[in-house]
C-alpha cells in the first residue's frame, strides 16, 4: 500500500465527520435515557461489555454505561474538534499522519497504530 492510497481524503473525512456526528446524537440521547432511568440498550460502538456486565444490578449497569458513553463521547468531541481545527487524522504522539485506513475503522482514534503499540506494550 503507498502512502498515497491510506491518506486522508476530503471524502473519508466527510464520512467520518457524519459518522462521528450521528453517534453523538446517540449517545446524547442514551445518556437521556440513563438519567431518566429507563432501561438502556448496550451500545453498539467501541469495546463489549462482557457478560457479567448483565449479572450486575441496574443500578451499577446504568452507572458503568453511563461511564463508557460519556467516554466515548469525549472521544468523539475531541475527533470532531480536530476536524474543526484541521488537524485531524494526526498523531498525537509523533505528529505522523495515521492513516486512512485505520480512521475509517476507528473514527476517534488520536494515535496511530505503531504509537498505540508501543503504549500498550511499555
Ligand atoms: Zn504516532
Amino acid at each position: 500500500m503507498t502512502t498515497e492510497d491510506n491518506k486522508l481524503d476530503s471524502e473519508s473525512l466527510e464520512k467520518i465527520k457524519k459518522e462521528l456526528t450521528e453517534k453523538r446524537e446517540q449517545i446524547l440521547k442514551d445518556l437521556e435515557e440513563v438519567s431518566t432511568g429507563n432501561r438502556v440498550k448496550f451500545p453498539d460502538y467501541g469495546d463489549k461489555l462482557d457478560e457479567n456486565a448483565q449479572e450486575i444490578d441496574e443500578y451499577t449497569t446504568n452507572l458503568a454505561t453511563d461511564k463508557v458513553l460519556e467516554e466515548s463521547l469525549r472521544d468523539i468531541e475531541n475527533a470532531l474538534d480536530r476536524i474543526e481545527k484541521g488537524v485531524y487524522g494526526v498523531c498525537k504522539y509523533c505528529h505522523q499522519p495515521i492513516g486512512k485506513k485505520r480512521l475509517l475503522a476507528r473514527p476517534v482514534a488520536s494515535a496511530c497504530v505503531p504509537c498505540k503499540t508501543k503504549l500498550q506494550n511499555g
